[in-house]
């Protein structure tokens, strides 16, 4: 017992690991492998083609990174994955804002830094001014 947890601790040492896009990764490996299976069901020989082989990139790329021994890239790998992930949940998160205060406000973008303002939904010509930037623009309210 003792020889084989210490085969395995050389093994893994020095590896990277698991991390959010490496967790990513398995979830998008499920997903081609059901993918796999419709193929397999609907018998068609070209679907089934393309999803093995991006099946297999992906498992290739899950365990390339997963015992990778190059951290530093890795770990700005995540950075990245996760900086997209923000802005795609961020997005989604200011549509349901958006529906939410659809009555009382309105959502502008600054033409200057393109922070999203919220302002108050207040028919006419106002002008705005921006918290994070300081300038200010004219916003017409319908
Ligand atoms: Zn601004």
């Amino acid at each position: 017992m003792g020889k084989i947890r210490a085969f395995f601790g050389r093994l893994f040492a020095g590896r990277y690991g698991l991390d959010s896009l490496g967790k990513f990764n398995i979830i998008a490996i499920l997903l081609f492998l059901i993918l796999l299976n419709i193929g397999y069901a609907v018998k068609n020989n070209v679907f089934v083609w393309v999803v093995r082989i991006i099946y297999i990139l992906l498992i290739m790329l899950f365990f390339f990174r997963a015992l990778s021994k190059n951290h530093v890239k890795r770990a700005l790998e995540n950075q990245k994955y996760l900086g997209v992930k923000s802005r795609i949940t961020g997005w989604f998160r200011l549509q349901k804002q958006r529906f939410r205060d659809r009555k009382t406000h309105i959502y502008r973008k600054c033409p200057y830094c393109r922070a999203v303002l919220r302002l108050k939904r207040i028919k006419g010509k106002h002008r705005a001014a921006c918290p994070k930037c300081g300038a200010s623009f004219e916003v017409n309210v319908r």
